[in-house]
């Protein structure tokens, strides 16, 4: 391969070579907990951060190091950390940035427990949210302080699939001159490249489209190599303060444009423990080698499900950014012209016991709190994940009572319409 290898070939190629030891083509799953030193002084060098190499589970092994280049290439990244999900994903990546008393500013259109996380865990750490406007970007602007140390949201957001102006909100990140990171799940770097857009770090929760089967929690965070941590305005402090753990190390100047990923492992990963199983690592590995194929059969079945949706008469309305005239659409041709996504919202004119019964009705969906899988799945938010809310605070979090939400899978598209119809027919 000479030239810059394309997305197909990536996915599954990237990161990995036939096992040195023993030939084996797939990357095997190395299922220990710890690796030998060659010697003394390999310990020595491989503790003092002068090697790269494996030491103890927690920290790294050879099967999560070919997923981490596996996606970082997919990121156009320069270097990525995998650990045990997406919400841990999130953590270390403002374990790496904040310090007690910061604040960072989130766009409000996110996923739920990304929401809980944020006003509650983070609490006591006194990290602090600022809510913005995920499809108002001058709102991102008015609400940076110069407490402001990083700026955060998805590209394609919940509920309902809302497509984001990354390049606007990105320019807003520059001017404030902190990091902007960018949770790619829900578009997956098939469908969009942050980093194309102005991010500066990329988190995914694994378990939904890279992984895309459905049998194991994972998380990332790639480094896209593109903020300059020495030159801030700002002091991140795991990154450019001499570190104490490593005899004086300042990790911004010893790993220049993968600093992020790096301090990352050894400071958050090291520390807080999230690690991800080598078993998971595989799984998810072999899911990214057909992502490009899953994703666009997700987004291609997902407009057709759409546009059916559209014309039903039980239906009020549809609320997906491939569809011509939604809110999104400009911004999907801009972001993700690929595709929209597999994940979508409708209404249905029956209101709350229409929505649960359609759920109990459909037979080939599952109801089930995810996204992401091969299989199509459903959920009606006022009856499960949102139960616990007001109605009025269902209605501002996009999950009204005739509000369901759709994960479109890769069966035939015959099919998935065909299981709605029927649920449709009886609901
Ligand atoms: C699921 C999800 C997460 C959390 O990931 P886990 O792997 O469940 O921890 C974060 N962001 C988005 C957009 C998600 O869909």
């Amino acid at each position: 391969m000479t030239n810059t290898p394309g997305f197909n070939t990536l996915a599954i190629h990237a990161g990995a070579a036939p096992d040195p030891s023993t030939g084996a083509r797939i990357t095997p799953i190395y299922q220990t907990a710890s690796y030998v030193f060659n010697d003394a002084d390999h310990a020595a060098s491989l503790f003092g951060l002068e090697a790269f190499g494996n030491i103890y589970t927690r920290i790294g092994g050879p099967t999560q190091s070919v997923l981490e280049a596996r996606v970082a290439a997919l990121e156009g990244g320069t270097a990525a950390l995998a650990v045990a999900s997406g919400h841990a994903a999130q953590f270390l990546c403002f374990h790496t940035l904040l310090e007690p008393g910061d604040e960072f500013v989130a766009g409000r259109q996110l996923y739920g427990g990304s929401v809980n996380q944020f006003n509650h865990s983070y609490k006591k750490f006194n990290w602090n949210v600022i809510w913005a406007d995920s499809t108002d970007p001058e709102s991102f602007a008015k609400a940076v302080t110069p407490k402001t140390k990083a700026i955060f949201v998805e590209s394609i957001a919940n509920p309902g699939g809302t497509i984001i102006d990354l390049p606007a909100i990105a320019a807003i990140a520059k001017k404030a001159g902190v990091p902007f990171i960018v949770d790619n799940t829900m578009a997956s770097p098939y469908l969009c490249r942050p980093k194309e857009h102005g991010a500066d770090v990329v988190v995914h929760s694994l378990t939904k489209f890279l992984g895309g089967h459905g049998n194991s929690i994972g998380g990332v965070l790639v480094d896209c190599g593109t903020y300059d941590w020495l030159g801030s305005k700002h002091r991140y402090k795991t990154l450019v303060d001499p570190n104490p753990s490593y005899g004086g190390m300042k990790l911004a100047e010893t790993f220049g444009n993968f600093a992020f990923a790096i301090a990352a492992r050894v400071m958050g990963l090291r520390d807080i423990g999230p690690a991800i199983a080598p078993m998971n690592a595989f799984l998810i590995l072999t899911g990214i080698e057909t992502l490009p194929l899953r994703m666009q059969r997700h987004c291609d079945n997902a407009l057709a499900v759409a546009k059916h949706l559209q014309k039903h008469p039980k239906v009020a309305w549809v609320n997906y950014a491939g569809l011509e005239g939604n809110a999104s659409y400009a911004l999907h041709k801009k972001i993700c012209p690929k595709g929209a996504g597999a994940v979508f919202t409708f209404g249905l004119k029956g209101g709350y016991e229409a929505g649960v019964a359609l759920v109990g009705g459909l037979k080939m969906f599952s109801h089930l709190a995810n996204i992401g899988d091969t299989r199509s799945l459903v959920i009606h938010p006022a009856s499960t994940t949102h139960r616990q809310l007001t109605d009025a605070q269902k209605v501002s979090a996009g999950a009204g009572p005739d509000v369901v939400r759709l994960s479109i899978g890769i069966e035939d598209v015959e099919d998935i319409i065909g299981d709605l119809d029927q649920a449709l027919a009886a609901a």
